[in-house]
């Protein structure tokens, strides 16, 4: 396989699938800039090689239609801040003015084109339209690990056209690396953290845990669940009970593969969902009727930060409460603070793949995680252990 560190653009134009969907506010300013900042590594290595870059993305869900206020053109102005150089746009990503400003298009220079969305062959697949973009660069570079999950054209099929000049980006090297850290041979003991809402959105990444870690805690909503599945009561708590068998299920599975399964044992609970009801702590597994537990409680803390602690890989999908509102967010921080801790130890932590990444930036623990993903969906896929299009489209 080709890598971005040995592969020489020079005299090249590559054709860079990266993930510009950020948020613009009603002036077009981008309003977070953490995914225009992650391209730019693979983007300057393409030009200080001597080549130059189309970059072709998303923004928004337009639905094959033409949105104004979904063009990429205010997100091109910004990228230009970013990258140093003048920053080319083209008003469609497929036909004339596009064929014209790649043909034009001179070493060190970059050329934006326009929402590869506004087209509905996009979000197809469309065979015909993955040619025309294939047609405007020599060279594929797939660095969106954000829609990697998903069989596009410009994602994934576009790779077809691209038999021996196909590669990924700084920034999906780095996400493989990360998880191959996690899931592939990871240093022991190996700890997944799993919180958020729903068991029935992670079933499958639990499953596939499993199967591979030494220790394994569960928080937030869907915790509620597994107490529910083991007798307790948990009051108002979300709970999921078509999924109690799968609760019983995986703490089964647990037992029989010697996994440590860690659940809450005390919990912050609230008379309503919302930020200034009436608080109270109680034991996770006797809430009372007409109460609901919004986080993790001290003792809580207490054990799975134990269990953070004597870990040296760490994997952290999800809340472990409702960290948006600030009386149920200490427990989604003291866990991040333990994530902290253990890596300021040694230990590679991983974040991704959910709600857990927007916690990590809130609490601005980020940069003593040794691991950030960019890609929600596609991690959480990731840790599935699905083959996602748009990685096997380039391995291939
Ligand atoms: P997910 O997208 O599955 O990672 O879920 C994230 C969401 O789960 C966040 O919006 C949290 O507010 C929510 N959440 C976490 N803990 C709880 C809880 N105990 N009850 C209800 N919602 C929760």
């Amino acid at each position: 396989m080709l890598n971005m560190d040995t592969f020489d653009f020079k005299g090249k134009k590559a054709l860079v699938r990266v993930d510009l969907n950020v948020p613009l506010d009603a002036q077009g300013n981008v309003t977070d800039d953490n995914r225009t900042r992650a391209i730019v590594p693979t983007v300057k290595k393409i030009l200080g090689d001597g080549g130059s870059a189309i970059l072709m993305s998303h923004l928004g869900r337009p639905k094959g239609k033409v949105v104004p206020a979904m063009s990429l053109k205010p997100v091109a102005a910004h990228l230009e801040g970013l990258l140093g150089v003048p920053v080319l746009f083209a008003t469609d990503c497929v036909g004339p003015d596009a064929q014209q400003k790649a043909a034009a298009l001179k070493p060190g220079q970059v050329l934006v084109l326009e929402n590869l969305r506004f087209h509905p062959e996009e979000e197809a697949g469309d065979e015909a339209f993955s040619k025309a973009l294939a047609a405007l660069g020599d060279v594929y570079v797939n660095d969106a690990f954000g829609t990697a999950h998903r069989a596009h054209a410009s994602t994934t099929i576009v790779a077809r056209s691209f038999p021996t000049a196909k590669l990924f980006g700084y920034l999906i090297e780095n996400e493989l690396k990360s998880v191959g850290k996690v899931l592939g041979d990871p240093q022991r003991p190996l700890c997944a953290i799993v919180g958020g809402a729903k068991v029935s959105s992670k079933i499958e990444v639990l499953e596939n845990l499993l199967g591979k870690c030494d220790e394994v805690i569960i928080g937030g909503g869907m915790a509620f669940t597994f107490i529910k599945a083991q007798g307790g009561k948990v009051g108002a708590s979300l709970v999921e009970d078509d999924h109690i068998g799968t609760a019983q299920a995986i703490l089964q599975a647990a037992m029989d593969k010697g996994v440590q399964l860690h659940l809450p044992t005390d919990a912050v609970v609230a008379d309503a969902f919302a930020a200034n009801a009436s608080t109270d702590l109680c034991p996770a597994n006797a809430i009372p009727d007409g109460w609901m537990g919004l986080d993790i409680g001290p003792a809580t803390i207490k054990t799975f930060g134990d269990a953070i602690k004597r870990s040296r890989t760490i994997l952290w999908n999800g809340p472990m409460g409702v960290f948006e509102m600030p009386a149920f967010q200490k427990g989604t921080i003291a866990i991040a603070n333990a994530v902290a801790d253990a890596t300021a130890y040694g230990a590679f932590s991983l974040v991704g793949g959910g709600d857990s990444v927007a916690a990590v930036n809130q609490f601005k623990l980020a940069d003593k995680i040794s691991y950030v993903s960019t890609g929600g969906g596609a991690m959480l896929e990731y840790l599935e252990g699905k083959v996602l299009p748009g990685i096997a489209a380039v391995q291939e």
